[in-house]
């Protein structure tokens, strides 16, 4: 066991996000709809020294497993991350997020304007650049406040 895992405690069945990028962990908690109410224990660990990135944020879900809308707005947060998936205290999956060419419904256009606030049967769909993600219906950018337009996605059980 290295000296970070010890941080945070092991859990018994759920998901463990780790490589997260340093000072990202209450936005992807955001994220993934956690904010302490649903009753899951959620251990976090914030800038804890990491070899590949320096700093890196963990956070570990007991009973929760993403899906991959949520591990896709995952990537654009934390493009290094690293999702592992617990069963019975074992690591069952262990996958690097990969960024998408673009995102489609799970996030909506900081552009008011935009058609697809507009209550037309549009979905928001954005092309993944280096630097944010570009509206494909206004051209609007969006960079930093990505959690701010996550469009309210059913949640995984
Ligand atoms: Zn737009």
């Amino acid at each position: 066991m290295t000296d970070t895992e010890l941080r945070v405690s092991k859990i018994e069945n759920g998901t463990v996000l780790d490589h997260l990028t340093a000072g990202q962990a209450l936005h992807v908690l955001a994220m993934l709809g956690i904010d302490g109410s649903g009753g899951e224990a959620v251990s976090l660990g914030m800038n804890v020294p990491s070899e590949r990135l320096g700093r890196k944020d963990v956070v570990k879900v007991e009973g929760r497993e993403l899906s991959d809308s949520e591990v896709e707005v995952l990537s654009l947060i934390a493009p290094d991350a690293t999702v592992n998936i617990v069963r019975d205290y074992e690591v069952e999956a262990k996958r690097r997020v990969e960024r998408p060419s673009n995102v489609s419904g799970v996030l909506t256009c900081p552009n008011s304007e935009c058609i697809t606030n507009a209550g037309e049967p549009a979905d928001p769909t954005f092309e993944v650049l280096d630097d944010g993600l570009r509206c494909e219906y206004c051209g609007d950018i969006l960079r930093d406040d990505i959690t701010a337009h996550l469009a309210d996605t059913p949640q995984s059980p």
